[in-house]
């Protein structure tokens, strides 16, 4: 059985079951973020600007295991900060994978080769490598000459080595559809990367670059461009066929920014681990319980009105697939 076949009908099992115990909400993936600092300062980052003692600041395994089977996330997406910083990330995705969670490693790369080793390839899990563009853009998105060359080497040695390898790029002011295509067709083309996963900017308040973020209808206008000619078929990309409806404007949803909490050295993020809003939560019920929920989405909070990220919108495509028969047979044949 394919892996992503293999992923669809784990999470097609763990969202009937939610179903059948009347369980309300409940996350699809869990956004673990088991440090901030980094090694580059990207111009769209709203990560790294957390004061000195929060950089330093460590999950232990141990907390990473506890989140993870708190929320019950059949996905976990390993993010940061840079993961490989931190001296015991193999530790972590080892302890999350022998759980049978989909795990996908997110990593700028700079230091992937080298710690290929401390890894072994399974079905349960996915390096996620950052790349924004081809070789200027990304260079230009990560402030860092060099770095493009660096990922496309470690993606060619983790796929030699047999790892399952994905990527994810985020887009910008600077981005028109060829850019997007040009990047999109040498993962899938050429890199041959299993799957891709694609992401408006967010607008973080504290990132350094304030002009480039899109706005919803440019993001509509490039993505529906981008797909146009078959291309959005052609591509492995990592979402539902109803979230790119949702980015090319031909579908609108509310935010269910609960489907992708987020844990992080500072506690249980609210609403979403793009934007804090309030004191982070000591637990995933106190998260689930005891955030107001209908005040987050575009249209209902200002720091909400740009956005059309998968980690509030995927959720929502998910569950609107799963109440329809259509929608099911559309992703269930999707690449
Ligand atoms: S690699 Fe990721 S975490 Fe690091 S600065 Fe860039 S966007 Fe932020
Ligand atoms: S719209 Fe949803 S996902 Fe986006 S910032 Fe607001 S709460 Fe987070």
């Amino acid at each position: 059985m394919s892996i992503p076949l293999r992923q669809k009908i784990a999470v097609a099992a763990y969202l009937v079951r939610q179903r059948l115990r009347g369980v309300e909400k409940f996350p699809l993936v869990l956004q673990l973020e088991p440090l901030y600092q980094c090694n580059l300062a990207c111009a769209g980052c709203g990560k790294i600007q957390h004061p000195d003692d929060v950089l330093k600041q460590r999950l232990t395994v141990q907390q990473c295991i506890d989140a993870v089977e708190e929320c019950g996330a059949p996905i976990v997406s390993i993010a940061g900060g840079e993961p490989l910083i931190h001296s015991q990330i193999h530790e972590i995705a080892a302890a999350l994978v022998e759980r049978k969670r989909f795990v996908y490693l997110c990593t700028n790369a700079i230091m992937m080769r080298r710690k290929l080793d401390l890894f072994r390839p399974s079905p349960y899990f996915a390096w996620s490598v950052h790349v924004d563009g081809l070789r200027e853009r990304h260079d230009e998105s990560v402030c860092r000459t060099g770095i493009f060359d660096k990922a496309v080497e470690a993606i060619r040695e983790a796929k030699r080595r047999g790892f399952r390898v994905t990527t994810n790029s985020t887009f910008f002011g600077q981005d028109d559809a060829r850019s997007i295509r040009a990047v999109l067709d040498f993962l899938n083309d050429e890199l041959k990367v299993d799957m891709m996963q694609i992401a408006p900017g967010f607008a973080y308040e504290r990132a350094p670059d304030q002009e480039h973020f899109l706005g919803v209808k440019r993001t509509r206008e490039i993505f529906r461009e981008a797909f146009a000619g078959g291309k959005r078929k052609h591509w492995r990309l990592n979402h539902s066929p109803l979230y790119l409806d949702f980015l090319e404007g031909k579908v609108d949803f509310a935010c269910t920014a609960w489907g992708i909490p987020s844990y992080s050295v500072l506690g249980w993020q609210r609403p979403c681990y793009l934007m804090s809003d309030g004191a982070y939560a000591k637990s995933y019920r106190e998260l689930i319980e005891e955030t107001d929920w209908d005040r987050y989405g575009r249209g209902r909070h200002p720091k909400c009105d740009n956005c059309m990220a998968h980690c509030g919108y995927e959720p929502t495509a998910v569950l609107a697939t799963m109440n329809s028969v259509k929608e099911m047979v559309r992703a269930a044949f999707a690449k």
